[in-house]
């Protein structure tokens, strides 16, 4: 791969809470300009902290990177504060699905837009092109986005992140806590913008078997360290997402949750195995 292919590089990090707990210890990856590479790993394993890193957002959470090197699109990440990565093009949509909740949904759009410093010109045109990706937020757009579902407050938090006309869009878990058929329309837009826009994509997910289904390239991480790192294709057949699909690779901690305490979480992830697996 040459290096003007490299959109991202993440070369090596360790990163620590609170001056003391080791949660990154030596995390590599690249994300090539195109492409949407997913990045896989158990509760715990160092998804978030690692997006937190690249978006040099890990000080808000008295976190920080002690050594390593992050580069996106030439900048030195970790000495560029987080809004000029935003200006530069690196969009994230982190902690959980945040919307803010009093604020109507265009309200909140709009706030996406201010990040970049758009034009009032460029304003309703963005905005157009959100309600056309997520039809469903146009007839709720001065509701208030606390009252809206989860899927549409996830919608927001990715349509907030577009109205920054990112080049990379970080993501951590859009999966989480919603409806099967909700996620897969969130996928299908998600590849929509990779395909037709060209919107290159990082993703972090506990779902391996949706992630899978819609990334090109997978990174896998355990306890604070990349494993594994393939074509999605690849990692689809091979032994370790296997073992993770049958929950046998209990010493890792990706042990499926299953049994009779929990129907509608197996139901969910049931049905989600059948959307990745069409
Ligand atoms: P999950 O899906 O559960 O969020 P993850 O793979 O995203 O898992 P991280 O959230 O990055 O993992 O956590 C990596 C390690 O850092 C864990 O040991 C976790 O307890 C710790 N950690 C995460 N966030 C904080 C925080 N704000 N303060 C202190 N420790 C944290």
């Amino acid at each position: 791969m040459s290096n003007f292919d490299q959109l991202l590089s993440v070369d090596r990090i360790f990163a620590i809470y609170n001056h003391s707990v080791a949660a990154l210890q030596g995390v590599s990856l690249s994300v090539r300009t195109g492409e949407v590479r997913a990045l896989l790993g158990a509760n715990g394993a160092g998804k978030t902290t690692t997006l937190r890193a690249i978006a040099n957002l890990l000080g808000t959470q008295r976190g920080s990177v002690t050594s390593g090197r992050i580069v996106f699109d030439g900048l030195d990440v970790l000495k560029t504060p987080p809004s000029t990565l935003v200006q530069a093009g690196l969009a994230s949509v982190l902690e959980g699905r945040h919307v803010f909740k009093s604020l109507n949904v265009e309200e909140n759009l709009i706030v996406g837009a201010l990040a970049r410093g758009s034009r009032r010109s460029e304003l309703s045109a963005d905005l157009e092109r959100i309600y056309a990706l997520f039809p469903s937020l146009l007839p709720k757009r001065k509701i208030a986005a606390g009252l809206t579902s989860g899927g549409e407050q996830q919608m927001v938090a990715i349509g907030r992140a577009l109205m920054s006309r990112p080049r990379l869009l970080i993501l951590d878990e859009p999966s989480m806590g919603l409806a099967p058929i909700v996620v897969k329309g969130i996928f299908e837009t998600l590849r929509a913008l990779n395909r037709n826009d060209g919107l290159t994509i990082l993703m972090a997910e506990q779902n391996a078997a949706i992630a899978l289904r819609y990334a090109d390239q997978a990174t896998v991480i355990e306890n604070g360290t990349d494993v594994l790192s393939d074509t999605a294709d690849a990692l689809r057949r091979g032994d370790y997402v296997k073992e993770f699909y049958l929950g046998s690779n209990v010493s890792s901690g990706i042990k499926r949750e299953a049994g009779p305490q929990q129907p509608s979480a197996v139901s969910a992830s049931d049905e989600l195995q059948t959307i990745a697996a069409e």
